[in-house]
């Protein structure tokens, strides 16, 4: 029986691909003998990424997914250069945070700009991608899994435009779970906790480190290496049946006081 996460030549598209999540994401596709299409608005961590990850199934596009342009050319071109779009994984982010009494509205905008409108920019891209495929007569044309995270289920101190941004992340992935499900498209989401990433350096540090960790049931934040495989298992047939839903991948963090 053949093992349902392999995903041999499928193309996967992964925004913010060049360090943390996004990368250790693209080592595991490769994994799993994907092809990946890396975008990211850092060139210098995208050419790093690729020289790393070995040039041969990894091309790069460098630009903004926020910027509607950028984005539908780039899935022109990779599906130009690479024939086709199988599976979105919508993980570039950024934080700024301030108290919600403090927030520059510059702040708000920055965040919702990237965190929610350019997943939602990316969503729509790949998905009118996916939607002709299926109009074509595939039966199975992809998947996509939007990174969210517990700030957007449970709230978090700090971060209203993230937090804010995040919940709007799961009204995507369950709208579009919704209109997709027709051309069997799945779109699920993720929630990550307290990643060791540059995102969350300084919350790891020794003023916030213990109460975030007594919060956590399994009692250590996470590598991205624990965050990787259950993320990919969502894009893979080995999840065929499951959509519109949001996965906690956290040690617990959600359900945790
Ligand atoms: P990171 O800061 O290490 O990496 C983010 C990547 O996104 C960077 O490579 C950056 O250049 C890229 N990026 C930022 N703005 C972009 C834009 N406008 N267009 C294209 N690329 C852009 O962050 P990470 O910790 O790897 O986080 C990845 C995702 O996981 C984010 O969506 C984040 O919100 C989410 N998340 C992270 C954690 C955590 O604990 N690290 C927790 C919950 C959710």
């Amino acid at each position: 029986m053949q093992n349902p996460m392999m995903m041999t030549d499928r193309v996967i598209m992964v925004t913010g691909g060049g360090q943390g999540i996004g990368r250790q994401l693209a080592e595991q596709l490769l994994s799993l003998e994907a092809k990946v299409a890396l975008v990211d608005i850092d060139a210098g961590m995208l050419a790093e990424a690729r020289d790393a990850l070995g040039a041969s199934r990894v091309s790069t596009y460098c630009g903004d997914v926020s910027d509607p342009e950028f984005v539908n050319a780039t899935v022109d071109s990779i599906v130009a250069e690479q024939g086709d779009i199988h599976g979105l994984i919508n993980n570039a982010g950024i934080v700024r945070a301030a108290m919600a009494s403090e927030m520059a509205i510059e702040q708000w905008h920055q965040v919702i700009g990237v965190n929610l409108t350019g997943a939602f920019i990316c969503l729509q891209a790949v998905g009118r991608h996916l939607i002709s495929k299926a109009k074509e007569g595939d039966p199975n044309p992809g998947s996509v899994v939007n990174i969210s995270s517990d700030a957007g289920r449970r709230g978090t101190i700090g971060q209203i435009n993230y937090g804010a941004a995040k919940s709007g992340v799961l009204g995507l992935t369950m709208c579009s779970a919704r209109e997709w499900g027709r051309y069997n498209i799945n779109v699920n989401s993720v929630c990550y906790g307290m990643v060791e990433t540059a995102m969350t350096a300084t919350i790891r540090q020794e003023k916030f480190r213990d109460k975030y960790l007594s919060q956590i049931p399994l009692g250590r934040f996470s590598t991205t290496g624990d965050v990787a495989p259950a993320t990919c298992f969502l894009l893979s047939d080995a999840a065929s049946y499951i959509t519109g839903q949001h996965l906690s991948i956290d040690g617990g963090f959600y359900i945790s006081s």
